[in-house]
């Protein structure tokens, strides 16, 4: 059986990058998916501008480009009462922008196979084994073997949850996505509503779908349907996406010969739109450390700066997430918090702009 330098489970935002960058280091990369592509998810869809920079490095600014897409040019934050604040985003090449993840995942996973990662799809991984190198068992009844395991597996990580790493799962809120008709003159903002249940995200993901996006606890989300239904004129029939938890603990990035990136190492509320993001530049930083380790460079040193690395990608920006989420849990004190952005908007102004502020 043929030993991988590293093999990532999942090719979401973060294993695709992981893939297409370990690739380009020349290392012998593998990459297990269960789902087959392109396929949607549960998500806002939209880019905060930070993923240029990542995205020029893989090569593939120019292409999202090509994809059907909105450019996105404000937020509309509106609080329970009605009442309604909106705040610019930036402008020109560095804006935000909206794209499905059908389009978005399956380009990033397509740069991976173009690299030379090895893909294969539609491949649950169910068993790990650590002996010398990591043995990786699949639902197929497959065998891989690999020095490097990444878990690019998303919030509810089988990787994580394996190595007995997973928290206990809390009694959390549940989101619901489906793309609908969009409506006559929406425009091109991100619409972001407070409601005594939770809160609902929407934006225009081309010229024809609106993303809508509703989160709350799972007793009263139906709530949020009946609203949406009524809202949007969406028929009782319709198909919704749904993911839980919302958020939870994150879990340490760096172990012996397994690192974990994107939501399996630590999920961010979605309101500030960021986890593509940490998924794409996570993937980055982890194939460099895995470069090193395979090239034989002190692996406790490796793991540290890996840490390190990811932390700093956070910095400055957690605090804002965590005030979002305490908004969203409270929606009640994130609508007050409206109000006073309609007096006076400069707080409001800047925290959206260190939200969307472009970062390494
Ligand atoms: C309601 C909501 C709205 C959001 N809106 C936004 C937004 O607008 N902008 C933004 O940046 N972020 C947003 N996010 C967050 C964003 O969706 C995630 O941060 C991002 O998808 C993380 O990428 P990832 O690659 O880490 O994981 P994922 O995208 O979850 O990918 C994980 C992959 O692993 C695969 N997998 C899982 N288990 C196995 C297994 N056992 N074997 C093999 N493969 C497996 C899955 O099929 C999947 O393809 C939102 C999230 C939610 C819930």
């Amino acid at each position: 059986m043929e030993t991988f330098d590293v093999a990532i489970i999942g090719s979401g935002p973060a294993g695709s990058s992981c893939a297409a960058f370990c690739a380009m280091a020349g290392l012998q990369t593998l990459v297990l998916e269960r789902a087959r592509f392109p396929r949607e998810k549960v998500c806002g869809d939209c880019l905060n501008p930070s993923c240029w920079l990542v995205l020029e490095r893989l090569g593939l600014a120019q292409q999202i480009w090509g994809l059907p897409h909105s450019k996105l040019t404000s937020v509309d934050f509106i609080a329970i009462d009605g009442r309604k604040v909106s705040v610019n985003l930036p402008t020109g090449n560095d804006c935000e922008l909206s794209i499905k993840r059908s389009l978005f995942d399956d380009l990033l996973l397509k740069r991976a196979c173009e690299l030379g990662a090895h893909v294969r799809e539609g491949t649950t991984v169910t068993t790990l084994v650590r002996d010398q190198h990591w043995k990786i068992e699949t639902a197929t009844r497959e065998s891989f073997r690999s020095r490097v395991l990444i878990g690019a597996d998303g919030r509810n990580s089988t990787v994580a949850r394996l190595r007995n790493l997973l928290p206990r799962p809390a009694r959390e809120r549940v989101a619901l996505q489906a793309h609908i008709p969009l409506p006559l003159n929406f425009g091109d903002r991100v619409v972001l509503q407070f409601f005594p249940e939770g809160y609902s995200g929407q934006a225009p993901v081309n010229e024809n779908e609106l993303n809508l996006c509703l989160v709350g606890k799972p007793p009263t989300i139906s709530r949020l349907r009946q609203w949406a239904q009524r809202q949007f004129e969406i028929p009782a029939t319709q198909r919704w996406r749904t993911i839980t938890p919302l958020t939870r603990s994150p879990i340490p990035c760096a172990h012996e010969n397994l690192l974990f990136i994107g939501d399996a190492a630590r999920v961010v509320e979605p309101f500030t739109g960021e986890g593509i993001y940490y998924a794409l530049r996570s993937g980055e930083l982890a194939a460099r450390s895995i470069a090193k380790i395979i090239s034989g460079e002190d692996r406790p040193l490796v793991l540290r700066e890996f840490t390190y690395a990811c932390a700093e990608m956070y910095r400055g920006r957690l605090w804002i997430n965590r005030l979002a989420r305490d908004a969203v849990l409270s929606p009640r004190i994130g609508s007050l918090f409206v109000h006073a952005a309609r007096v006076n908007r400069s707080i409001l102004k800047f925290l959206t702009a260190k939200i969307v502020s472009s970062k390494l």
